[in-house]
C-alpha cells in the first residue's frame, strides 16, 4: 500500500528535519539507518561532551516549542559532573492550538528523535530518558512504543549501545489530557505522579528537575534536529538560517490557505512567500486579513504587518513570537470576535485555576466575549477586554496566562473595527441575544 502522505511537499522547502518523511520505511529502523541513521551518534561518542555541546551552541539552535531559547546554553546548565543521576526529558506534549509537526516527527521519522535523545544523553552524562507524550496521540505512543522496542532489539537503546558502551534507557509517558502539562515544570510533576501545576523557578529543571535531580528538558523537534547538527557541524546547520536564528523549522501551516500543511523552511523565509508560494496562496483568492505567526499563545499580526521574515528576532520586533510554529493564516471573512471568544473558550478551559490573575482573567475574559458573540456586547467591553488583559500580563505564575492574555490585547487593539461592527449590528436590531 503506498504511503499515506500528510501533504504534498513544495520544491521551496529546505528539507533537513523532515528529509526522510516522505521515504518508504522511513518509520522503521532499517528504513532510517538507509538513511545514515545513528550515524550521528557513532560521531558524537567520538567527541567529548563539552565538544558535543560547543556543536550545539555553534548551530544557533533555539528551543522548538515555544520560548526559542537558546539549545547550546540550556544543555550547558545542567551540572554534567553531579554525583547526582541525570536525566533527558522530551516534551512531546504538544497541544498547543495551530501545530501538529512534533506528532509527524514522531510519526514518520521516530529514529531520528531516539538518535538526537541518545545524543544529548552522552553530552550529559545521562542514562535514563523520559518521552512525555500528549494523551491524546495515543496511537504515536504506541507508534513510539514500537519504535524503542526496535531500537532496543538491535541494539541502538539499552546496555552497551552499538558496542560503545553507553549505556540509555528510553521511556514513554502519557500525558492526561492538560495542556498546562506543556509548561516544563508542571511537565515533569505530571511525570512523576503528581498533578501537573507549574514549580517555583528557580531552581530550574537543569539543576532540579526530574526527581529533584538534573534534568534536560527540550522539545521533540529540537531533539529531533540534534542528528542534523552533528552529522553535518554545527556551522553548517546555523548557515541554514540567519544569525542567531540557525537552521530550519517546521511550519504548521493551517487557516484559510489553498495548501495547508506541515513544511520545513529555513528560519528567515519571508512569511508571505510562505503563505502564497508554499500554501499556495489564499483560498478562494480572498484578501489577507491576519495571521497567527506561531500558535494560539502569540500576539496576532494584521495583513500590513505581514511582510517580515520568519525569525526569533524579526518577529519580535514587531511585537509577536515565532513560538511553536503553528501558522494560522485568517482571511477577510473572519470575524475576530468569534475568533479571541474562541482562543478564550480554550485557555479558560485550560487554566490549571492555581493564581488568580489568570483563573479570574481567562473566565472573566470568556464571559465577556461570549456576551459579545451572543449580542449582548456593550460599548466599554473593548476597554474593558484589553484591561483584563493587561493585568494578567506579566502577573501570573506560569505564562499560560500571557498566553491568553497576548493574542486578546493584540486582537482588541489592532481589530476594534469588528466589535464595532457587531454593536452596530445590534443597534440597528440586526442580532439578537443568542441570534
Ligand atoms: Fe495555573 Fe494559569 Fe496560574 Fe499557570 S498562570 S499557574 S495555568 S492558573
Amino acid at each position: 500500500m503506498a504511503k499515506v502522505l500528510y501533504n504534498e511537499p513544495s520544491p521551496l522547502e529546505t528539507l533537513v528535519i523532515s528529509r526522510n518523511f516522505r521515504k518508504e520505511g522511513s518509520e522503521t529502523l532499517d528504513g532510517y539507518l538507509a538513511n545514515d541513521g545513528y550515524k550521528a551518534f557513532l560521531k558524537a561518542k567520538e567527541m567529548t561532551p563539552e565538544a558535543i555541546i560547543e556543536e550545539v551552541k555553534t548551530s544557533a539552535l533555539r528551543g522548538r516549542g515555544g520560548a526559542g531559547f537558546p539549545t547550546g546554553l540550556k544543555w550547558s546548565f545542567v551540572p554534567r559532573t553531579s554525583p547526582k543521576p541525570k536525566y533527558i526529558v522530551i516534551n512531546a506534549d504538544e497541544s498547543e492550538p495551530g501545530t501538529c509537526k512534533d506528532r509527524l516527527l514522531m510519526e514518520y521519522d521516530p529514529h531520528q528523535l531516539i538518535e538526537g535523545i541518545i545524543i544529548a544523553g552522552l553530552a550529559m552524562d545521562a542514562h535514563k530518558g523520559y518521552l512525555y507524550i500528549r494523551g491524546e496521540y495515543r496511537f504515536i505512543i504506541e507508534h513510539m512504543n514500537r519504535a524503542i522496542e526496535e531500537a532496543y532489539k538491535r541494539g541502538y537503546l539499552g546496555k552497551n549501545i552499538c558496542g560503545t558502551g553507553f549505556d540509555f534507557d528510553l521511556y514513554t509517558h502519557s500525558g492526561a489530557g492538560a495542556y498546562e502539562c506543556g509548561e516544563e515544570t508542571a511537565l515533569l510533576d505530571s511525570l512523576e505522579g503528581k498533578r501537573g501545576i507549574p514549580r517555583m523557578k528557580p531552581p530550574f529543571p537543569a539543576v532540579a528537575g526530574a526527581w529533584a535531580c538534573p534534568t534536560l528538558l527540550n522539545n521533540v523537534e529540537t531533539f529531533a534536529t540534534i542528528p542534523a547538527i552533528i552529522r553535518d557541524g554545527g556551522a553548517a546547520y546555523a548557515a541554514l538560517g540567519v544569525p542567531k536564528s540557525g537552521g530550519t523549522r517546521l511550519l504548521c501551516i493551517s487557516g484559510h490557505v489553498n495548501k495547508p500543511g506541515v513544511y520545513e523552511v529555513p528560519l528567515g523565509y519571508p512569511m508571505m512567500k510562505a503563505i502564497n508560494d508554499i500554501a499556495g496562496g489564499m483560498r478562494g483568492g480572498r484578501k489577507l486579513k491576519a495571521v497567527v505567526p506561531g500558535g494560539s499563545s502569540c500576539p496576532i499580526l494584521r495583513a500590513d504587518e505581514c511582510d517580515v521574515p520568519m525569525d526569533y528576532d524579526s518577529i519580535a520586533k514587531i511585537g509577536s513570537m515565532m513560538g511553536s510554529g503553528g501558522m494560522v493564516v485568517l482571511d477577510e471573512t473572519t470575524d475576530m470576535v468569534k475568533f479571541a471568544l474562541r482562543i478564550m473558550r480554550f485557555y479558560a478551559h485550560e487554566s490549571c485555576g492555581w493564581c488568580i490573575p489568570c483563573r479570574e482573567g481567562t473566565t472573566w475574559l470568556r464571559k465577556i466575549l461570549q456576551r459579545f458573540d451572543d449580542g449582548g456586547g456593550r460599548k466599554d467591553d473593548v476597554r474593558v477586554l484589553g484591561e483584563v488583559s493587561k493585568n494578567m500580563l506579566g502577573r501570573t505564575f506560569c505564562a499560560l496566562g500571557d498566553a491568553a492574555a497576548m493574542p486578546t490585547i493584540s486582537i482588541v487593539e489592532k481589530f476594534s473595527e469588528d466589535f464595532d461592527k457587531r454593536l452596530a449590528m445590534q443597534g440597528s436590531g440586526l442580532v439578537t441575544i443568542n441570534g
